[in-house]
């Protein structure tokens, strides 16, 4: 039996280009779904970062030119130490810009986002359609997040093409929303410029094109699925969703053990494990010593490694800080994003220094050191669609506390139960969250019960097997080819 083929589309992959929580999945998965037996390959962007970590490429197809660009190539190549085979779009026009993928040095975005991400799902979209490659074409094609969203769009508009499609979406808040008069760039039939295709308040939306288009809609948690159902989750899209809800499935993400593992972990001051866990009070010392804060062990250490945006909620966490100090705690922050967001963090660490450390900026290393040294991290979303840092935390033994939200609500369970693996907390305001440190606070004082607790979270499996299975299981329900299935 053939292995059944599958081809991610994405703009982002840890380690060649990294925003947020999609790199990290479309970096793992590929890699996972390999080890059961698929035969999986990824499209991106020949983004900066893309050529930069992949410089053994060959010539698969030229296109010539298309959306905008003068040249276009497909190149080929193998994923930096794996295994999997990965196509680049080449088209320097559109990808050759340093920096964020998506937006400029000053934060705007690039005008011709439309074009760029039209490009990586319309190239997606003949590659499943077959012919690209002589070689090699998917059974099902899986579109990641908006920039990828006009896959099953383009394939749909291609009634010949045998591919079945699956969108993910990452962040429902993010949409990929243009200007009308910009469809007719796209290349896609006139009809899919209304309502019924990807038209949406008068304006284009990428997004929608996975929902209304695509022939699974999955989401990276079951909670998550079931809010965006609803107006306060939906970003207006709940209504687009509805119609489709038998189509849509929640999964929750894995980890990459390659990467996070702190019993192998190089970013480490000591390695640890569930059975030799004395290598975590190391990094404790180091990351107070790091953040100047007071080296005492016996102060709960509540760590956070977050884009600083309203959905994260880290402004509730600078309302609480005054509960966070009145319960003897320590903070050691590291992120990046909204401008008022940092300044406040940062006038807080120059405020409370010795209690409070921060750092502004994105930082990989340190990120692994903070999860490895802090006792909890700290994650209080508004919303909440899968969140990576607190199964991070559970698999190094750092305590979740988070927003009863999304994929935290499916992770982490509260110390009230007998196997409790964190705090959880109901509402997104200062007084809930300052109230939930100070009982994680206390209880980090009751050592016996901490290290119980800590026990439970690391024996968790929180792999990609799972979840690879899960994908795996979604795609032969609707793989067209007998076959390969
Ligand atoms: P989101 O994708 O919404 O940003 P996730 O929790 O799903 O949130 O994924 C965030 C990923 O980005 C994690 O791997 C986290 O460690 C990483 N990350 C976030 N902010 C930073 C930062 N400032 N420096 C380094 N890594 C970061």
């Amino acid at each position: 039996m053939t292995p059944l083929r599958v081809l991610h589309a994405t703009a982002e992959l840890y380690p060649l280009v990294k925003t947020g929580g999609l790199a990290d999945v479309t970096g793992a998965l590929p890699a996972a779904q390999a080890a059961l037996g698929l035969d999986v390959r990824v499209l991106l962007p020949g983004l900066p970062g893309v050529h930069a970590g992949m410089p053994a490429l060959h010539e698969v197809a030229r296109l010539g030119p298309a959306f905008g660009a003068a040249r276009v190539a497909l190149l080929q190549g193998r994923l930096p130490g794996s295994d999997v085979t990965a196509y680049v779009i080449d088209a320097p026009w559109l990808y050759a810009r340093n920096g964020n993928p998506y937006v400029r040095a000053d934060g705007s975005e690039w005008p011709d986002n439309h074009r760029r991400f039209g490009l990586l799902s319309w190239v997606g979209a003949q590659l499943a359609a077959g012919g690209l490659d002589p070689a090699w074409s998917p059974d099902v094609v899986h579109a990641h997040d908006w920039h990828a969203a006009l896959t099953p769009a383009y394939l749909a508009s291609q009634p010949a093409a045998r591919a079945a499609s699956v969108f993910t979406i990452h962040n429902l808040a993010y949409q990929g929303r243009f200007e009308h008069d910009l469809f007719p760039e796209l290349g896609l039939p006139p009809w899919m410029a209304s309502l019924a295709g990807i038209e949406f308040h008068g304006e284009l939306r990428f997004m929608k094109a996975g929902l209304v288009f695509a022939d699974r809609i999955t989401t990276v948690s079951p909670t998550y699925a079931q809010e965006i159902l609803g107006p306060e989750h939906g970003h207006q899209l709940d209504g687009v969703l509805a119609p489709r809800r038998e189509r849509l499935s929640g999964i929750v993400n894995g980890i990459d053990d390659a990467v996070w593992n702190p019993a192998t972990d190089r970013a480490l001051a000591a390695r640890y494990d569930a059975r030799r866990p004395a290598g975590k009070a190391a990094c404790k010392r180091a990351l107070q010593r790091e953040f100047k804060l007071t080296e005492a062990a016996d102060a709960p250490l509540f760590g956070i490694v977050s884009r600083l945006s309203h959905q994260k909620g880290l402004d509730l966490l600078l309302d609480a800080l005054p509960a966070l100090l009145q319960a003897g705690g320590q903070m050691a922050l590291l992120g990046t994003g909204d401008a008022a967001i940092e300044h406040a963090f940062r006038n807080a660490a120059t405020a409370l220094a010795g209690s409070v450390g921060v750092q502004i900026g994105y930082d990989e290393s340190l990120a692994h050191r903070i999860i490895a040294g802090a006792d909890l991290i700290v994650v209080p979303s508004r919303f909440e669609p899968c969140g990576l840092t607190q199964l991070y935390g559970l698999r190094y033994g750092t305590l979740p506390l988070v927003r009863r939200t999304g994929g935290l609500a499916d992770t982490v369970t509260d110390a009230d139960a007998p196997d409790g693996t964190g705090f959880v907390f109901e509402h997104a305001d200062a007084g809930a969250l300052g109230w939930t440190i100070g009982r994680a606070a206390q209880a980090f004082r009751d050592t016996a019960g901490w290290r119980r607790m800590m026990a439970t979270a690391m024996a968790q499996d929180w792999s990609w097997r799972g979840p690879a299975a899960a994908y795996h299981a979604l795609y032969q329900e609707i793989a067209r080819d007998p076959q390969a299935a």
